[in-house]
């Protein structure tokens, strides 16, 4: 693209999950679409996803779907009903991937690949259509409607719809930096101001440092809040880090923090099969087995080799007392200490960190019929960009999918009409 102005139909901003699967509606409907990708290679979120495995979508009603988004669920009710999981799954399906459901309705390919959905995403929305290295600084518009975009590199490029599909702040280095909110603003619309969800949680316990790459399965993480109510109970898997905890539960339970994480409490139950009177009855067994060893050292069928010392710190009694001479009220102890084993959230990891980023162009100022801004003719934010979230399983990119199709059934509709 030189300095002269192009024209084109339809320019997408942003070849992600997004972006790519709006272009490939419009090319299905007859109406190829120039992507502008500012990376050297589209779809590189993607790859990423479902820690290389990519959950597409989840297995389920648009119903659930909506009771799965976190952030104006409502205002999906029209994306999920046009372009639903199901229809997810049949389109990747009729893609040549094909895929498998998980545990709760998680939907994955089943090579197991990203880079599956990923090239099934390129070739939907033709290869040909994509520039790379294309980073857009403006949406130009004039008279309350879109007349194109300029490019960083000074070019611009005329367009009668402009699709805005360039992600949240999260994982920058896939490209999301944040520019879409950028060039919303300069339209004038409200960025609602941009969080990290599903994010990493910083500890202020020390001793997570010491547990670091420490990967729990099969525990259950409960957070409480400041009144000591649940408001979150998973079993799965987690994992320590040198500031604090991670991994899917984690994730999960930090959408969960609505104020100050500092006000918040985490419980893991190291032993959930186990209840209280049946984990006390095996450190009796495991005890009896170890009578004259140091307390330290009658842990290893109980715990991982790691968590030892810490648990054993944690509870309090000297990690070389025999025991044998453990009192009965210490074992109790302990045992409550496996059933709930504390941990204090002090902040989120930063937003870089999160894979998903919470807040974007306001809901309300996009008709939810067909995604276009109500203050830009020709205008249409779809994906992470807008303020829309999911927890985790595959919903986020539904959100991606759904919003997609229902811009790309505006814009051919428009171009028909
Ligand atoms: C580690 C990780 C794992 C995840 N796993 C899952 C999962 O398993 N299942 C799930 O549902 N969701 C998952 N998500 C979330 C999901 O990936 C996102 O919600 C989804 O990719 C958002 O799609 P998008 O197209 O809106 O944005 P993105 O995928 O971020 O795409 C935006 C694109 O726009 C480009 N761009 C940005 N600015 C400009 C500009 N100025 N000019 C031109 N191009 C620009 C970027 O380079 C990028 O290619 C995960 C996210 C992360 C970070």
């Amino acid at each position: 693209m030189g300095r002269e102005p192009v024209a084109i139909k339809t320019i997408v901003i942003g070849a992600g999950a997004a972006g790519l699967c709006c272009a490939g509606f419009l090319a299905r409907a007859g109406m190829p679409a120039l992507v502008l990708e500012r990376g050297p290679r589209p779809a590189r979120k993607v790859l990423v996803t479902g820690k290389g495995r990519c959950n597409v979508t989840n297995n389920c009603t648009p119903d659930v779907f909506l009771k799965n988004v976190r952030t104006n669920s409502r205002f999906l009710y029209s994306a999920s009903s046009a372009f639903s999981p199901e229809d997810t799954i049949r389109l990747f399906e009729s893609l040549g991937v094909p895929l498998k459901t998980e545990r709760g309705n998680r939907v994955f390919p089943v090579s197991d690949r990203a880079g599956d959905i990923a090239d099934a995403l390129i070739r939907f929305a033709g290869k040909d259509c994509i520039r790379m290295g294309a980073r857009v600084s403006q949406i130009l518009a004039e008279d309350g409607a879109v007349r194109g975009v300029r490019l960083e590199n000074g070019g611009t490029c005329m367009a009668d719809a402009v699709v805005l599909a360039t992600g949240g702040m999260s994982y920058p280095g896939t490209g999301s930096t944040g520019d879409g909110y950028r060039l919303a603003e300069r339209l004038g619309h409200t960025v609602v101001s941009p969080r990290a969800a599903l994010v990493p949680i910083e500890a202020s316990e020390k001793w997570c440092a010491e547990l670091m790459g420490l990967s729990l399965k099969n525990v259950t993480l409960t957070l409480k809040n400041a009144a000591g109510k649940a408001v979150f109970s998973e079993m799965g898997e987690m994992l320590f880090t040198h500031f604090g905890v991670s991994g899917p539960l984690v994730l999960s339970a930090s959408s969960y923090i609505k104020e100050d994480p500092g006000a918040y409490r985490i419980e893991i139950d190291l032993k959930p099969a186990l209840n209280m009177q049946q984990l006390d009855a095996r450190l009796l067994r495991d005890f009896a087995e170890n009578r004259n060893r140091d307390f330290i050292n009658a842990l290893d069928r109980l715990l991982p080799r790691k968590l030892i010392p810490v648990a054993v710190r944690l509870s309090g009694v000297a990690p070389e007392k025999k025991v044998h001479s453990i009192t009965q009220a210490e074992r109790r102890a302990f045992a409550a200490l496996l059933k709930a084993l504390p941990v204090t959230p002090k902040a989120f990891a930063p937003i870089e960190q999160a894979v998903i980023t919470s807040g974007g162009i306001s809901a309300r100022e996009i008709n939810p019929k067909s995604m276009e801004s109500k203050l830009i003719r020709g205008l249409y934010p779809i994906g992470e960009v807008v303020d829309v979230d999911a927890f985790t399983g595959g919903f986020n990119l539904q959100i991606a999918f759904s919003t997609a199709f229902l811009a790309a059934a505006a814009i051919a509709a428009a171009d028909n009409g």
